[in-house]
């Protein structure tokens, strides 16, 4: 697609918010950047030694017995719904609310 943007350039407005989130790979990031701004943990044991697994979109615990395997939504508002429809109504709630998105 031409018009999107890079994944580590945040949109600046509305719209551009609303393309940026409608790619699920950078959705996904922006939903684990906001998450785990220092890492990514495991949300059932809190370990930090984690692997991708990048053809699902998920990931794994590596530490000791957990061995549990995670996304971004697992334990979040996200987790029972397509998030960057959820994403999407977030910000236009706060454009209407006046924030400067
Ligand atoms: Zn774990």
């Amino acid at each position: 697609m031409e018009n999107k943007l890079p994944r580590n350039v945040l949109p600046k407005n509305l719209m551009g918010a609303i393309r940026y989130l409608s790619d699920p790979d950078a959705c996904l990031d922006f939903i684990a950047e906001m998450r785990w701004p220092n890492g990514v943990t495991c949300p059932h044991c809190g370990g930090d030694r984690v692997s991708y697994l990048k053809t699902r979109r998920i990931w794994r615990c590596m530490k000791g017995e957990c061995h549990k395997q995670f996304s971004a939504k697992t334990g979040s508002i996200f987790e029972e719904s397509p998030s960057r429809l959820v994403l999407q109504g977030e910000v236009r709630k706060h454009v209407k609310a006046g924030a400067a998105i």
